[in-house]
């Protein structure tokens, strides 16, 4: 029986159904292995996660947009390995470690006794930030993910392969 729910959306305000959309500050940094058939494995490492925002499908795309312009930053869905820093453009160099914002499509189900589980179906970095943002006082949003790089010596792995 399901005794939780996730909440509601952030931007219709309906309870938010079991499918539904997570915008996250990460703490994260992938991995480059060589394979022997001389493809690049790339793995995702996330040492910190913390759900920023809750929408409901329907209002999804427009809410992560909304979500992303109050941050600050611009959505440059980073890709390779150097990102852009999504409010100041510099460099970001994806396999230190760095902070990005992610949004995660999935079914989001309550187990008693386990908690939360994530069934995930899409997810995609919408941006990433360059140290140098992260010491910016005037950037509100910099309190949470410096205290997540804080996190980064005790890392709690949790580990996701992408092609
Ligand atoms: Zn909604
Ligand atoms: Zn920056």
């Amino acid at each position: 029986m399901q005794t939780e729910t996730m909440g509601n959306c952030l931007a219709c305000g309906q309870v938010l159904p079991e499918q539904h959309v997570e915008l996250s500050l990460n703490r994260q940094c992938l991995h480059y292995a060589k394979q022997p058939d001389g493809q690049v494995r790339v793995e995702l490492e996330i040492m910190a996660a913390d759900v920023l925002y809750l929408f409901c499908p329907p209002c999804a795309d427009a809410g992560c947009a909304a979500a992303m312009r109050h941050e600050g930053v611009a959505v440059n869905f980073p890709t390779g390995p150097v990102g852009v820093c999504g409010r100041c453009q510099a460099p970001v160099p994806m396999s230190a470690p760095h902070s990005a914002y992610e949004r995660l499509d999935g079914s989001f189900y309550w187990q008693a006794g386990s908690g939360w589980h994530c069934q995930p179906s899409d997810s995609e970095t919408l941006a990433v930030v360059c140290q140098r943002c992260l010491d910016d006082p005037h950037w509100p949003a910099a309190a949470l993910a410096r205290e997540q790089s804080q996190q980064d010596a005790r890392c709690a792995a949790l580990e996701k392969s992408k092609p």
